[in-house]
C-alpha cells in the first residue's frame, strides 16, 4: 500500500503512526475509551484522509451518504479487530459488511517508477478507495500478515495495531502518540511522587 508511513501525524491532524491502513482508518475516531474525537466529521475530511493515505486526488467527489457508509465500515473494522485482539472471532454481521465492501473492490494497483500506486476508477472513486481500506482490514483480520492483532494499552485510546515485534512486547498503536503519552504520564507520576514523597528517598 502506498503512503508515507514515516509521517506520524499530518497537517490535517490525522494520526498516521500506525503501519496498517485499516487501523489508521480506525484511528480517525480517537480517544474511543475517553472523550471520542471524530477526525472525519465531514465528507471533505474523509476525502482529505483518503488522499493523505495515497488514495485518490483532491478533486474526488464525496457525499454525506458516503461518509455515513465510511463511519459504518470503520466501526465494523474496530469491532471485528477488537474481537480478534481478545482471542475471539468477529460478529458475522461485521464480517458480512466488510465482505460487501471487498466485493466492490474496483481499484488497480499499478507499478510506476518502482512505486506501487492505487489507480481508482472514474466512477465513484472515493467508494473504491474505501473498498481498498476494507480489503486491507479483511487481509489483516484474517491473518494474512505476520504478527498479532492487539488493542492499544493507552487508557483512553481503544485503537488497534499489529504487533510484529520480536517477543511480542509492543503495547501501543503508535509510539509517537500513545507511547509518548504513557511515558510522559509515567514521568509526571514519578516526579509528583518524588515531590510529594518527602518521607522517602528521592529515587
Ligand atoms: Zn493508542
Amino acid at each position: 500500500m502506498t503512503g508515507s508511513l514515516d509521517v506520524q501525524s499530518s497537517p490535517e491532524g490525522f494520526r498516521l503512526g500506525n503501519e496498517i491502513l485499516a487501523f489508521r482508518f480506525v484511528a480517525t475516531l480517537g480517544e474511543r475509551r475517553g472523550d471520542p474525537v471524530e477526525r472525519i466529521a465531514a465528507p471533505e475530511r474523509l476525502r482529505a484522509w483518503l488522499t493523505t493515505n495515497g488514495l485518490g486526488g483532491a478533486d474526488m467527489p464525496v457525499s454525506d451518504a458516503l461518509l455515513r457508509d465510511a463511519h459504518q465500515m470503520r466501526e465494523a473494522i474496530h469491532r471485528a479487530g477488537t474481537a480478534v485482539a481478545s482471542g475471539g472471532v468477529p460478529d458475522p454481521a461485521d464480517e458480512e459488511l466488510l465482505n460487501r465492501w471487498t466485493a466492490r473492490h474496483r481499484a488497480r494497483l499499478v507499478l510506476t517508477g518502482g512505486q506501487a500506486q492505487w489507480h481508482l476508477p472514474d466512477t465513484d472513486p472515493a467508494r473504491a478507495a474505501l473498498a481498498i481500506v476494507a480489503l486491507d482490514a479483511v487481509a489483516t483480520l484474517g491473518g494474512h500478515r505476520d504478527g498479532v492483532i492487539k488493542r492499544c494499552e493507552q487508557r483512553t485510546c481503544g485503537g488497534l495495531f499489529v504487533d510484529t515485534s520480536r517477543g511480542g512486547r509492543r503495547r501501543w498503536c503508535s509510539m509517537a502518540t500513545c507511547g509518548n503519552k504513557v511515558k510522559k504520564a509515567n514521568l509526571k507520576a514519578a516526579r509528583d511522587g518524588t515531590e510529594a514523597g518527602s518521607y522517602g528517598p528521592a529515587t
